[in-house]
């Protein structure tokens, strides 16, 4: 059995900043497991811009941003297995993988991190009725279609679902000449970032149709139309709203859904809000030695984001393989309070500043407090939407006599 301290399965940006991390906090030998034959994840089909302004103050393409990352790992002793599957993880942190070019492996390692990114949802998800005919896809399949295979899914499109890779791939797919004839949404508010709404729909002239959804797809072999109706506010369509419309294609951008099947497998207790690791501020999972981070923790806005969450998950992931140090004997929950859909993470182990990423649950389109009891820090922000994740940060110092758990709420000033 291979020996390793530090093993990182997936290299998308989360597992890339963990694995430089790690080497860089001290860990002897880290591993980076990737199933693809090439390192960066998602990145490498974001051919768009708008990655990394936070993290490097540059405007990068998803594939550049990579490329940076892979620049520095390769100054590093990190080890890559491409085209190596990790099938099976167990709680004493034993990796079982497949390659073709080592076979059948199993690595030991002294510490974990997690980094597989996630998946999107499908039509089963949505549950739309109607013809099961070609021309149905997500949109990050889309995305892989036109900006990797070089293949336009379609040219009359409707889009379900205003995530940001269905803004994005509105934006994709007009500028190759196929013509989006609309984003349907079936919630009243957006589910991108306004920025995606402003540059990828507007500036294109493209409508988007807030409380809309698909009720109908149509056509044998190929997607012939779809049947749009208008839902109500418990987001049921309503009768005689229907309208029909022409198209070949349908794209879904219906959300993203955390990778967990290896996370279940070494038993690492899951959130029901962000169906990811219950996690402490050191990415630590419920199982010692087990650490995550990125879009398999909870599905992130900004890739800066999920680089930060690498980065603590590879320090922290060297240190526990160096020292064996186990996870802070004392921890407090951070629980949602009003206003509050989901939070990461979810727990606080006394060990470093607290970083909280917070969804809102509804929006408020006027100035907000943020409020973190204990300690009672009140962070003020000049508005709260659900499609825009918040971040605040509570320094180590001001968190050390906590002893109950700490709520987090979202109230308006
Ligand atoms: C289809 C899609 C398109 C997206 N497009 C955009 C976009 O245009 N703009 C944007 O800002 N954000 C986009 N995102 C969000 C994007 O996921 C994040 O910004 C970021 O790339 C997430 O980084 P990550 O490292 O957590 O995950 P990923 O980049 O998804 O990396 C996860 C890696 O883990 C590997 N992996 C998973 N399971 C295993 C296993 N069992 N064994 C070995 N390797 C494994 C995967 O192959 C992958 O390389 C998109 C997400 C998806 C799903």
């Amino acid at each position: 059995m291979m020996e390793v301290d530090v093993a990182v399965i997936g290299s998308g940006p989360a597992g890339l900043t963990a694995a430089i991390h790690a080497d860089k906090s001290g860990a002897q030998k880290v591993l980076l497991l990737e199933r693809e034959e090439e390192l960066g994840g998602i990145l490498k089909q974001c051919i768009h811009n708008g990655f990394g302004l936070e993290q490097f103050k540059q405007d990068y393409t998803g594939p550049e941003y990579a490329e940076r990352l892979i620049k520095e790992l390769e100054k590093t002793g990190v080890e890559c297995f491409l085209n190596t599957l990790v099938t099976d993880l167990s709680s004493d942190r034993v990796i079982t993988a497949l390659s073709p070019e080592h076979g059948g492996l199993e690595i030991r390692a002294k510490s974990i991190v997690l980094a597989m990114g996630c998946r999107e949802r499908t039509r089963p998800s949505v549950g739309i009725p109607g013809t099961r005919s070609a021309g149905i896809f997500t949109a990050g399949v889309a995305q892989r279609f036109v900006n990797i295979d070089g293949y336009l899914p379609g040219k009359k499109v409707v889009i379900l679902g205003s995530g940001d890779i269905g803004l994005i791939m509105a934006r994709r797919l007009t500028l190759e000449g196929a013509r989006v004839i609309g984003v349907y949404e079936v919630m009243s508010n957006p589910g991108g970032l306004k920025r995606n709404i402003v540059q990828c729909l507007n500036d294109f002239d493209i409508p988007l149709y807030l409380s809309h959804t698909v009720t109908e797809i149509k056509g044998k072999e190929r997607v012939e139309g779809v049947i749009v109706s208008k839902v109500d506010s418990n987001l049921h369509p309503v009768p005689g709203s229907e309208k029909s419309i022409e198209c070949d294609t349908l794209l879904l951008s219906v959300g993203l859904i955390p990778e967990n099947e290896l996370s279940k497998k070494a038993g690492v207790e899951l959130s029901a809000a962000t169906k990811g690791p219950v996690t402490t501020e050191t990415m630590e999972t419920s199982v010692p030695g087990i650490f995550t981070c990125g879009n398999v923790s909870t599905v992130f806005d900004l890739v800066d984001y999920v680089a930060q969450t690498g980065a603590a998950a590879g320090t922290y992931a060297a240190r526990y393989a160096l020292s064996h140090v186990s996870r802070s004997k004392q921890s407090v929950d951070i629980v949602a309070g009003e206003n509050v859909r989901l939070l990461f993470p979810q727990r606080y182990g006394f060990e470093d500043d607290l970083v909280l990423f917070i969804r809102a649950a509804e929006h408020v389109e006027k100035p907000v407090a943020i409020e973190v009891a204990p300690p009672g820090s009140r962070i003020n922000r000049l508005y709260a939407r659900p499609n825009e994740m918040l971040r605040v940060k509570i320094p180590k110092e001001k968190l050390v006599e906590v002893k109950q758990p700490i709520m987090v709420s979202i109230r308006e000033k």
